[in-house]
């Protein structure tokens, strides 16, 4: 494993829709498994995109506190109800601001080892998902912010 640089707001690359990955292969898990150890280093990201880290392929590492979420390709296929959210980004440091997000989402996605899986969040784990695969078509929160906090 190995620790990536990360991308900040600014980098054209965190504009560019990533691309589906065909296969999960040793090389998929690897840039996984070096994805999530980039942002466990951080100390305050609860979820890394693989455009974070310069690639631009569909990958997501989600970890809220109850284990390491490994998503290949993941779509949302339903999403319920609004939420009212305060987020960051490791892309966008020390800024803070308010979003609208779906209470509930329901997102298929492959795991690490290429089976099918379906992850269900309500809370703050819908809002990080809605970020994270937000990721992959090039949008930042900060395009939905309604209002921003000021860092003290
Ligand atoms: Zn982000």
């Amino acid at each position: 494993m190995a620790l990536r640089n990360l991308r900040y707001i600014g980098d054209e690359i965190l504009r560019q829709k990533s691309r589906e990955v065909p296969e999960v292969t040793d090389r998929i898990r690897e840039l996984l498994a070096d994805m999530a150890e980039t942002m466990y280093h951080t100390g305050n990201g609860a979820g890394l995109a693989a455009c974070q880290v310069g690639v631009l392929k569909r990958l997501v590492v989600i970890d809220m506190g109850s284990g390491l979420l490994q998503l290949v390709n993941p779509v949302i296929v339903e999403q319920s109800g609004t939420q009212d959210c305060v987020e960051g980004c490791l892309s966008i440091p020390n800024r803070w601001g308010r979003t609208v997000r779906p209470q509930r989402v329901v997102v298929k996605a492959l795991d690490e080892t290429g089976k099918e899986i379906t992850v269900e969040g309500e809370g703050d784990l819908a809002k990080c998902l809605c970020h994270e695969l937000d990721h992959l078509d090039g949008i930042l929160f900060a395009d939905k912010v309604t209002e921003w906090i000021s860092p003290d």
